[in-house]
């Protein structure tokens, strides 16, 4: 099942995507107001004959949870063919972190998988992108057995982790770089862990004006799911909804020879086999 969000004229509202159709859940207050509250209260549909059918067409998609309730959590050098692009290096000559490197992006990245990404001087030059598998969680929990951590997941998205190169490097932390406003295009939708039987396993790629610039499998992700749920979870508690990004693999843009960064008019498309694309426009 592929639950989105959407505008309806200047309506919020959820449903279930069905080819070029969408079923919009009903507004009748019985119904979970948005998808976040759908994950919190267990995910359940609510019944009803009240759900209303209409082209996708004529919906704007939106980030499928548009205001999650806290920051998205990251990790980096999460593939060991990006991890040696980043260090300079070859694959033979890396390092590779011997656990989870996390970092945040706020909440105020949120931005539709279709919306425009603003590239503003005053903050950037070096905007580049980053695209990732990221899953959502659907029962939170504290302690969570690597064994047991995949009935946590509640479904699987598609993120662009853009990121501001210079204020990365500048700050020494990731989080100013990767916090910039509409930094963090994602969807089209959340496709529910069940359709998913392997995601790691999957086709992860980007383009720029249709030129590949990422090709990669989710194979590669050094720290699995798994992992990455019970590293999180032995410090904090994960709540329903948190979003937790994969990582990138190679073929970023700073890591080019020469360095190529994304500028107004762009288009960068990010894909994951079996959860949809991004595309999204870079406007000044
Ligand atoms: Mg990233």
């Amino acid at each position: 099942m592929q639950l989105a969000s959407m505008w309806v004229g200047e309506v919020e509202r959820w449903g279930i995507i069905n080819g070029e159709t969408v079923h919009l859940a009903p507004r009748d207050g019985v119904a979970p107001a948005g998808l976040r509250t759908l994950i919190e209260a267990g995910g359940g549909l609510p019944d009803g004959t009240d759900w209303e059918t209409v082209p996708l067409a004529t919906t704007e998609l939106r980030a499928p949870i548009p205001e999650p309730r806290r920051n998205i959590m990251c990790l980096g050098l999460n593939y060991a063919d990006h991890a040696a692009e980043s260090q300079g290096t070859t694959p033979d000559q890396v390092e590779l972190p011997e656990s989870p490197v996390v970092f945040t992006k706020a909440t105020t990245t949120v931005t539709g998988p279709h919306a425009d990404i603003p590239v503003d001087s005053r903050v950037t030059r070096r905007l580049d992108w980053e695209v990732e598998l990221a899953f959502v969680i659907g029962r939170g929990g504290r302690f969570i057995a690597r064994d047991e951590a995949m009935e946590h997941v509640f479904g699987y998205t598609v993120v662009n982790d853009l990121s501001a190169r210079e204020r990365q490097k500048h700050h020494k932390q990731f989080f100013l770089g990767k916090s910039m406003d509409a930094s963090c295009p994602m969807g089209p939708w959340i496709t529910t862990a069940d359709e998913i039987p392997d995601p790691h396993d999957l086709v992860i790629r980007s383009t720029v004006n249709d030129t590949v610039k990422q090709n990669s499998s989710t194979r590669n992700l050094i720290f699995d799911i798994p992992r990455i749920i019970e590293e999180l979870s032995t410090v904090m508690t994960l709540l329903p909804g948190d979003i937790i990004a994969t990582g990138t693999p190679a073929g970023v843009g700073f890591a080019r020879t020469p360095p190529e960064y994304l500028q107004a008019g762009d288009v960068v498309e990010c894909y994951v086999e079996g959860l949809g694309t991004l595309r999204n426009t870079i406007r000044a």
